[in-house]
């Protein structure tokens, strides 16, 4: 999602009984499957589809729907714990999950019922996957506009981005409305491909590349009525993006926290001969500390403040540049290894870059360019 951290979930700063034991199941989960074959993920030598099974038997793709659908409804304190865990073990399986997560909370608060009655339970069992296909909609030119008609809409256009594609049973797109296009509808559709749905393969990345995310076309799609999801506007995403600017921290932060684990590691291996790695690896504890502290206190604190904003997108840029640089220390750590498509520093240096661009707004890239150039 689009992810998860983009629904602005209030947080509470403490969790609960279940939300702690389902965490530590979490960690248990990442520590001993997940983050074992990231690398074999990365390089599509593994399918991640059976982290993504681990995950829903441990009742993790229910974490963001609530108990009446099966989920766990759990706060949006473990949503950032539960993303910083999964981005500091792998970064393809969270990416992945996660736009199934954002999709289990906008079918959760949709008006349209019957979405929910059909689909919901599934999702949160990791029996239907959702995807999305909105991000576009930051975008100044329409990709996708949608008309109404007669029972239901017809959309044409393109979602340039659509991440699991394999994996999914239905994609919620986001389109322009043809008539006012800084109005917004999403709908559901079953993911078949057809005559007016066409998905390329999976797009060539430099990271994220196992992710299998596509291109996907639409030729006059007919949407009815009955797979409504919600209207919402540009002005209403721009709102949602610059409250949630500090709140989607936790990938950028976890995949830090993973690049540190990579350097600790190296640093014990190398022993006594480097003593700056030791070093490096405590500056880096603290600064990961402060960093993650900074950034819940902005995302959890007012937001109708004059500093808000820069204060925002300071803490943002922040963790962004963080990552890329724990993850490059890692890299300088491991030597050559460091390279080898089979070591954990090179592929976590990727996917920080990647959380450079997710939910990117034109003030984030600005951000994030203006602390890469002080
Ligand atoms: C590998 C990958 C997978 C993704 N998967 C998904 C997915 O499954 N579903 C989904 O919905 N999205 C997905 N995204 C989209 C992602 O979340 C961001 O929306 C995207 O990275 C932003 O880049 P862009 O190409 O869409 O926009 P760009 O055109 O590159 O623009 C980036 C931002 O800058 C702003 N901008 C551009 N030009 C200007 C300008 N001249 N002045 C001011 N502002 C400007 C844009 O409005 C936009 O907000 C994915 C992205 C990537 C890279």
């Amino acid at each position: 999602m689009e992810n998860s951290a983009e629904t602005n979930v209030p947080a509470d700063t403490i969790l609960n009984e279940d939300e702690t034991r389902l965490l530590a199941t979490a960690k248990q989960v990442c520590d001993t499957l997940i983050e074992p074959r990231a690398e074999a993920v990365d390089n599509g030598d593994t399918d991640a589809r059976d982290n993504l099974i681990a995950l829903a038997d441990a009742g993790l793709v229910g974490v963001t729907t609530s108990r009446e659908w099966g989920g766990k409804g759990c706060s949006g304190a473990f949503q950032r714990e539960f993303t910083e865990a999964l981005t500091a073990a792998c970064g393809t399986t969270w990416f992945i999950v996660t736009q199934h997560l954002g999709s289990c909370g906008t079918i959760a608060g949709s008006k349209n019922q019957t979405l929910r009655e059909r689909y919901l339970r599934d999702m949160a069992a990791g029996r239907h996957y959702v995807g999305v296909g909105f991000g576009h909609l930051r975008r100044k030119e329409p990709m996708i506009l949608a008309t109404q008609v007669l029972g239901g809409y017809r959309l044409t256009g393109t979602a340039p981005w659509v991440t699991g594609y394999p994996y999914l049973s239905g994609i919620i797109f986001g389109a322009s409305l043809d008539t006012d296009t800084d109005r917004h509808v999403y709908l559901y559709a079953p993911a078949g491909e057809s005559d007016a749905l066409r998905s390329t393969p999976p797009l060539p990345l430099c990271a994220m590349n196992a992710t299998a995310t596509t291109e996907v076309t639409l030729h006059d799609l007919f949407v009815p009525e009955e797979d409504f999801v919600k209207w919402s506007s540009r002005e209403e995403m721009a709102r949602g993006d610059f409250y949630g600017i500090a709140g989607a921290t936790a990938p950028p932060l976890g995949c830090a926290t993973g690049a540190l684990r990579t350097l600790r590691g190296v640093a014990q291996k190398r022993g006594d001969g480097l003593p700056m790695l030791p070093e490096a690896v405590t500056a880096f504890e603290t600064e990961i500390a402060n960093c993650r502290n900074n950034a819940r206190r902005i995302a959890d604190g007012p937001k109708d403040t004059p500093v808000y904003q820069k204060d925002a997108l300071d803490a943002r840029a922040w963790a962004i540049e963080l990552a890329v640089r724990v993850s490059h220390a890692a890299i300088a750590a491991a030597g050559g290894a460091g390279n080898s498509r089979l070591h954990p520093a090179q592929r976590r240096f990727r996917e920080a870059m990647f959380y450079t661009l997710t939910a990117q707004t034109g003030d984030i890239l600005s951000a994030t360019v203006r602390r890469l150039t002080r």
